[in-house]
């Protein structure tokens, strides 16, 4: 039953923050309109009472129906945000930017003012901030250094139903933290308390976290999927609101037979729809895995759409994944244009936290890219995978918003029902939980074994993060954190990185080092290598490597000659390098340098000394540490396992006989990215706790022992 809406209350409230100029009145005054189509719309009140007469509200709504943009402005109008701020999370970075700029042109204010967004390495808010969206991942650092949430009035933690490692991690947070007052109050109307019961109350009542106790502080977790009991129950089962959607039947085809090419049969699919259906009918929405998938489906679609001939209308192709330009990325938004088609390429953004009005066809081959995490070794990989059921039906409902729609789910109806999994493993349950498990730690909470999680992770899991960080000392062998722990915390990087900058303090070239840290955290998109000109391209990127340095020491060769020329552009074109990427890396570069001088390291250089920086490097990366076998390939040296150096290294040909190396990536083969060559005995140096001299004592001398050679299976 809706509620009765108060649709006055809400225009004074906001033609107050309407601008002035006539002509941007007209377009802020159809906003406010659409606004109030929204699903969300008619239960504003509604909602609102249910806020005010809870702590903790679960709130289901198909994706489109208003909740992330709305709500936070719903509760701003109502005044919560007198009390403090509001901040709502999401899951990925593009949609806590996307929201941030729709919601500060709904609310006639300019982005980074009342209505921000926060991302790690962008903070976009200002003293001014009231609607604060921001990654979940955000929000688990603001705890650190703000346990108590202080500055805020509302958490709304959206988008629950992906379960990411941070989000789970939020909840058992919150719970322990801020919920604490329904437990204690419950238990104390139970006329026998248990032993345990009082334990429970002592635990509550003593120590910090009565000070930290907020019964004020409104916690909304918001969902898109209809399994909200899940997170009732988890939280002492609060109540649950259900904004009733609206959704036009889909129809779904399969495919007859298994595609063997799915990005072709994508394409191909979408190019029927748009050659024979009229282009006014409805936008396209094709799901694929990534950024280099999306822009080769780009490319390919380009290149057939010119063949079409002038008769066919005009396919606008608009792609969106994590690391499009914000610049490009609003044009998904833009309306298609009459006579004209919109093709939207996507990852698994699309599904649920961006919805983007006028899709009436979703193709689905039926895959997502997704972290695995292999416990035994320690490695973690991202996969293709076969999505599970909930999303596809997810990815088919974006079809159905606005009309009747049409999914083509480029795998059989078998396929579907007899090997999808029902729903996709919670992340926590699939990652390395080193970072979460040194937050965690720094947050005091000890016991991680007992921690409330949703859903909890695998305990080998929980023991190899503690490992490696006790490996790394970052907790002593009491599993407490220590001094270097409480340091490597404080920056928001992998603790492998945050060791290897903490410990560039003892080898005095920390400028060095964090400029390589800066350099890593950007990925692999910093050399670029366009088509018709690939030699050029490749011959710049040698001049980096020169004197087979290594990968490390060549970004860092990129960052410095780049900051030679006075961070020039120029510079970068002529070196087939990607300015956007250099300039977040500098970006990076100097949030770490302030960071630096939160845990007392100064900025030392130390340019000539490149052993130095090695050993930095290899202090926390030892756990990654290879050594060549006689076939080429390389074995890791704690956890053996066949692996390789990518082709992209400046090493690749090289094939020093020990090498530390960033990551594994898994494509036709393990590779290893970003490698640098070691002194074996600088493991024993570094890691005397890890690695003993039998593990590192190297043979090239010697004959190879029997066996050796052998071992190695593909
Ligand atoms: P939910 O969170 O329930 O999925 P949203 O609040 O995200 O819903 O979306 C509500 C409406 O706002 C949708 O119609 C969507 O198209 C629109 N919208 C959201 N973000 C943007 C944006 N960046 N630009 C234009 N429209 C947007
Ligand atoms: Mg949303």
């Amino acid at each position: 039953k809706a509620a009765v809406m108060d649709g006055v209350n809400v225009e004074q409230e906001l033609s107050v923050q309407s601008p002035t100029a006539s002509s941007a009145k007209t377009a802020f005054e159809k906003l406010q309109s659409d606004r109030k189509t929204l699903p969300v719309y008619p239960y504003r009140e509604e909602l609102l009472r249910a806020v005010n007469d809870h702590q903790i509200l679960v709130i289901v709504g198909e994706t489109g129906s208003g909740k992330t943009t709305q709500i936070p402005q719903y509760l701003h109008e109502a005044g919560y945000t007198s009390r403090g701020k509001i901040g709502c999370t999401q899951p990925r970075r593009v949609a806590a930017m996307s929201v941030a700029a729709r919601v500060s042109q709904e609310m006639g204010v300019k982005l980074g003012h009342e209505v921000g967004y926060s991302i790690r390495f962008e903070d976009c808010t200002s003293e001014k901030t009231i609607l604060k969206y921001m990654t979940d991942g955000m929000l688990l650092r603001e705890f650190l250094g703000e346990p108590d949430l202080a500055s805020y009035s509302v958490v709304m933690v959206d988008e629950a139903h992906e379960r990411t490692l941070s989000t789970d991690i939020l909840f058992g947070l919150v719970k322990v933290r801020f919920c604490s007052s329904l437990l204690c109050s419950k238990l104390m109307l139970q006329e026998s308390s248990s032993l345990l019961n009082i334990r429970l109350l002592v635990s509550y009542f003593v120590g910090k976290d009565i000070a930290r106790f907020r019964p004020d502080l409104k916690l909304l977790i918001s969902s898109a999927t209809l399994d909200a009991e899940k997170f009732s129950d988890y939280f002492d089962s609060a109540p649950i609101f259900k904004i009733p959607g609206r959704r036009f039947p889909v129809d779904i085809h399969y495919t007859k037979a298994p595609e063997a090419d799915y990005l072709d049969a994508a394409i191909v699919t979408a190019l029927q729809i748009h050659v024979t259906q009229p282009p006014g009918d409805g936008d396209i929405l094709i799901f694929l895995t990534g950024q280099e998938e999306i822009e080769t489906a780009e490319e390919t679609l380009k290149h057939r759409t010119r063949g079409l001939g002038t008769k066919i209308a005009e396919l606008i192709i608009c792609p969106i994944y994590a690391n499009l330009p914000t610049e490009l990325q609003a044009k998904i938004f833009e309306p298609t244009p009459e006579g004209a088609r919109k093709v939207v390429l996507a990852t698994n953004i699309a599904e649920t936290s961006l919805t983007i009005d006028g899709i009436k066809y979703v193709i689905d081959p039926g895959f997502v890219k997704m972290k695995s995490y292999n416990p035994r070794t320690g490695m973690e990989s991202l996969l293709v995978t076969p999505i599970s059921k909930a999303s596809a039906n997810q990815r088919a409902g974006r079809s159905g918003r606005t009309g009747p729609g049409k999914c083509f789910r480029l795998y059989t109806a078998y396929n579907y029902y007899n090997d999808l999994d029902d729903n996709t493993v919670p992340e926590i349950q699939r990652t390395n939980l080193a970072n979460v498990v040194l937050s965690l730690k720094s947050l005091g909470i000890n016991d991680l074994l007992n921690f409330d999680f949703m859903d909890p992770p695998p305990s080998e899991a929980l023991l190899k993060a503690l490992e490696l960080l006790y490996a790394l000392s970052a907790l002593n062998k009491h599993g407490e954190l220590t001094k270097v722990g409480r340091r490597m915390a404080e920056f928001p990087l992998d603790p492998m990185l945050s060791k290897m900058i903490v410990a560039s303090d003892k080898y005095q070239c920390s400028d060095e080092v964090i400029s390589i840290a800066a350099m890593l955290s950007i990925g692999n998109s910093i050399f670029y290598r366009p088509k018709d000109k690939q030699v050029h391209a490749d011959n710049a990127r040698l001049n980096f490597h020169m004197g087979n340095v290594g990968d490390h020491m060549a970004l860092l060769k990129v960052y410095s000659s780049w900051k030679d020329t006075n961070f020039s552009t120029q510079w970068c074109y002529e070196n087939y390098i990607q300015v956007r990427s250099m300039k977040r890396a500098r970006d990076i570069r100097d949030q770490l340098e302030g960071l630096l001088e939160r845990v007392e390291i100064e900025l030392t250089a130390n340019p000539n000394d490149l052993d130095a920086i090695k050993k930095a490097i290899t202090s926390g990366f030892f756990p990654h540490s290879a050594k060549l076998q006689k076939n080429g390939s390389y074995r890791t040296v704690k956890h053996p396992q066949t692996v390789h150096i990518h082709p992209s290294s400046g090493l690749a040909q090289v094939l020093p006989r020990w090498v530390v190396y960033h990551e594994l990536v898994l494509t036709t083969k393990e590779y290893m990215r970003q490698v640098t060559e070691l002194k074996p005995e600088w493991l024993v140096e570094i890691a005397p706790h890890y690695y003993q001299l039998k593990d590192v004592e190297d043979l090239a001398s010697k004959k190879m022992p029997r066996g050796e050679g052998r071992a190695i299976k593909d």
